[in-house]
């Protein structure tokens, strides 16, 4: 599964090119506002961090700088699942594109409650309806030892940033419309389970740095080539990964693909986690956001970092 990666010293020096493009862009982009919490980040932090599958680590800028997962969790959140049940979660759940904004009603009250794929608002909240356990503590607690055995961390390093999670819960009406649709279409059986369930992972909290050594099961076959620990089966991680090319960087999906080539899974705290599989995880971290909700640093810094080291899937 191992593909060749460059040298070390040619690894960092991309990074840190791509670190100063990133970093040089993100004057051009704005913090998230609609979760109040999210509005007071400061939009010049700008960092990455790279984790190869042979256990070398590499970063450049406020790449420790903790930060909320928001989106970024459903990859992990959709692996716990998958993990833990199988395919149940896509009984309710299609895997096409949305074509929509992440918080879009339209296409579930259209589609009778079933989401279009598990990256939407939608589908991430039926997938966290589905984490073991009755309570949102309970699945939370899952969550976030899923989190721990993917990195070979404690739990302890993804605490739940409380501000953020309370932010999110008094504005998250869109969110719990959502809900409330698929609890009409009985796609989900409790709204405030699922809700408090969904506004908690947004809310679990990483670095860039930690970002990328979670992920790296993603680009080893669901299995962590660190400690040896398989995640998810290889066919469930082809899924998990498929995914996030296909739906993972919302509407920008399509010029992302060819700027940078690699599946990819973006959030509104301005993350976007990369998988060259085979190689290496890329976790940029750039608050300042383009016109989709992306981060505009770390689009920029992937697609350089991508050319120079080809890391495309699709050369
Ligand atoms: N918690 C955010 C929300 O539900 C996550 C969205 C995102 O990162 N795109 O709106």
């Amino acid at each position: 599964m191992t593909r060749t990666l460059p040298a070390a010293a040619e690894i960092q020096a991309a990074l840190d090119e791509a670190w100063r493009i990133g970093r040089d862009r993100c004057g051009d982009g704005r913090v998230a506002d609609y979760i109040p919490e999210l509005a007071r980040v400061d939009p010049s932090l700008f960092g990455i961090a790279i984790h190869t599958v042979d256990g070398q680590c590499f970063s450049a800028g406020d790449a420790d700088y903790r930060f909320t997962l928001q989106s970024a969790s459903k990859v992990f959140s959709l692996s716990a699942v998958v993990a833990d049940s199988g395919e149940t979660v896509f009984e309710h759940m299609s895997v096409e594109p949305s074509g929509d904004a992440f918080f879009s009603i339209v296409k579930l009250e259209e589609e009778k409650g079933q989401p279009r794929n598990p990256y939407i608002n939608a589908g991430a909240i039926l997938t966290s309806s589905h984490l073991p356990g009755e309570t949102a503590d309970q699945k939370i607690r899952h969550f976030r030892t899923f989190l721990a055995s993917a990195s070979g961390m404690d739990r302890d390093a993804f605490p739940v940033s409380e501000a953020v999670y309370r932010s999110e819960a008094d504005t998250g009406h869109r969110n719990r419309a959502l809900a409330e649709i698929m609890r009409h279409h009985k796609v989900i059986p409790d709204v405030e389970v699922a809700v408090e369930t969904y506004f908690r992972q947004c809310a679990v909290t990483c670095t860039a740095e930690s970002l990328a050594r979670t992920s790296l099961y993603l680009a080893n076959g669901g299995k962590d080539p660190l400690t040896g620990k398989r995640l998810i089966t290889p066919a469930t991680n082809h899924g998990v990964v498929a995914l996030m090319a296909t739906s993972g960087m919302y509407d920008e999906v399509g010029s992302h693909a060819i700027e940078v080539g690699l599946p990819s899974k973006s959030s509104v705290s301005g993350a976007v986690l990369a998988v060259a599989p085979g190689r290496l995880t890329i976790a940029g971290f750039g608050p300042a956001l383009g016109p989709m909700g992306n981060s505009i640093g770390a689009m920029k810094a992937l697609g350089a970092l991508a050319e120079r080291l080809e890391l495309s899937v699709y050369r």
